[in-house]
């Protein structure tokens, strides 16, 4: 009985306050990002939540509001694919940067709890600059206890638990557990121990543990991706899962295991003939139905079949166009002037429908999305107003769908929750480049957890 009335009592408040607002955006561009591409000019959140939009979102009272000045506001950048905990550890240093000699850390990164932590809160504080409020840490367990760099162990998956119940929150977390190594081998036996134990209970609005990260094969310009057509020195890559009758049996076993225990599976594919075989599993069984889609991170060599299968499969692709960018020359030793033309088919994942998130990668190539939004336009061949929205949809609402998540955050629609960058310029207007658009300030969840310090000397 007290139970309903506080129950009661709370509705009641929540009706008294239905005229006010905690913060009122206004004075700009609102691009919502919703099934039709809206904008819209102002916006209203109470609790964290998007509670009013428009002219309904302006005649609430809201306790502060925040004028964008001609500003564009988004949907908070959500990258699908990023190593959080070891971009934090080896920041500033890239792999592919624009200084091809830059300083690589070498050997351990982080031995110690208080260096696991101080990674990922280095990397929160970058995305938080950056505008990107969610992101996937694709690949974190007990395969790489023994790691090289001490990123990817057990012992990140405690940094992350431990920051994750002292109530950190600058970023919404999805992660991926690991067991097998990154970029290397992975073992049937120790992947089926491992996914027999249940992930640790966590508050999925802030840390989603969703699935399984599997490395079915290498790259191309390594001539490791598992293709069909060879490459010029005759071999076709391989499979890098072990155990069973075969490669292949540990590999589809590995997806049928993940997909029977109702866990999204996200394998790193590159080759078509890999991609093949994690269509084929999902063409004989239909994935848990509460499971968020699955997908092939990389793709890079997915047949136009394979990309409308995939569609049809609802399996996704997690991209890199700036990967691609940097790797392009490099590839096309292997693969020959025509198959890389052919190669990460981003155009025809778009125009198919399937699901597609564009991703950095970090720090392989670099967190910030601006850089990777510029070599998206490129890749399409197309700088247009609808290309511009349909590279933003790709890193803000798909993403969410690929977290099973679409329901909650990734646009900015009534309900869902105040995740957004405010920025100087609107990145779907044509005829400049986003890599030189200045990100004002990043809320989640209501809050504000960056702001770009304005003052000016003039
Ligand atoms: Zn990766």
């Amino acid at each position: 009985m007290a139970h309903s009335f506080v129950y009661i009592g709370g509705i009641m408040k929540d009706m008294l306050r239905s005229d006010e607002a905690d913060l009122l955006l206004h004075g700009g561009r609102i691009r919502t990002v919703d099934a039709r591409d809206s904008v819209t000019d102002a916006l209203a959140i109470r609790d964290g939540r998007i509670v009013a939009l428009g002219a309904d979102a302006r005649r609430l009272r809201a306790a502060e509001h925040l004028d964008l000045d001609g500003r564009t506001a988004i949907p908070g950048i959500n990258d699908a694919h990023l190593h959080a905990a070891w971009l934090g550890a080896r920041w500033p240093h890239l792999f592919f940067s624009e200084d091809p000699h830059g300083h690589q850390p070498q050997g351990a990164l982080v031995r110690t709890a208080q260096e696991r932590s101080h990674a990922l809160r280095t990397a929160w504080a970058l995305l938080a600059e950056l505008g990107i409020t969610s992101y996937t840490e694709p690949g974190i367990g007990p395969g790489e206890d023994d790691g090289e760099t001490g990123c990817f162990g057990s012992a990140m998956m405690d940094a992350y638990l431990e920051l994750h119940r002292g109530g950190a929150r600058t970023a919404r977390v999805t992660l991926l557990r690991l067991f097998g190594t990154l970029d290397g081998a992975a073992d049937l036996a120790a992947f089926e121990r491992g996914i027999a134990a249940p992930p640790p209970r966590t508050d999925p609005r802030w840390l989603a543990i969703t699935g399984v990260k599997i490395f079915a094969d290498g790259i191309p310009p390594m001539s490791t991706a598992w293709v069909s057509e060879p490459y010029p020195d005759g071999t076709a890559g391989a499979l890098l899962t072990t155990g069973a009758g075969s490669a292949l049996d540990a590999y589809r076993r590995m997806i049928a295991t993940a997909i029977s225990r109702g866990e999204q599976v996200a394998v790193h594919a590159t080759g078509d003939r890999s991609i093949e075989e994690f269509l084929r599993v999902f063409e004989e069984r239909a994935p848990h139905p509460d499971a968020p889609p699955s997908y092939v991170v990389h793709g890079d060599l997915a047949r136009p079949d394979q990309i409308a299968r995939a569609r049809a499969l609802n399996v996704g692709f997690a991209v890199q166009p700036l990967i691609a960018r940097h790797t392009r020359q490099w590839a096309e030793l292997q693969l020959g002037a025509e198959r890389t033309a052919a190669a990460w088919p981003l155009a025809a994942m778009i125009d198919a429908g399937a699901l597609t998130t564009i991703t950095s990668d970090a720090p392989i190539a670099t967190p910030d999305w601006r850089v990777s939004f510029d070599a998206s336009l490129a890749l399409l061949g197309r700088d247009d107003a609808g290309a511009r929205a349909a590279v933003l949809r790709r890193m803000t609402l798909d993403p969410a769908r690929q977290d099973g998540a679409q329901t909650w955050k990734g646009s900015l629609e009534i309900g869902k929750v105040a995740d957004l960058a405010i920025l100087d310029a609107d990145p779907v207007e044509p005829g400049h480049d986003v890599s030189g658009i200045g990100v004002v300030r990043t809320i989640v969840d209501g809050r504000t957890v960056f702001e770009r310090d304005t003052a000016r000397v003039d």
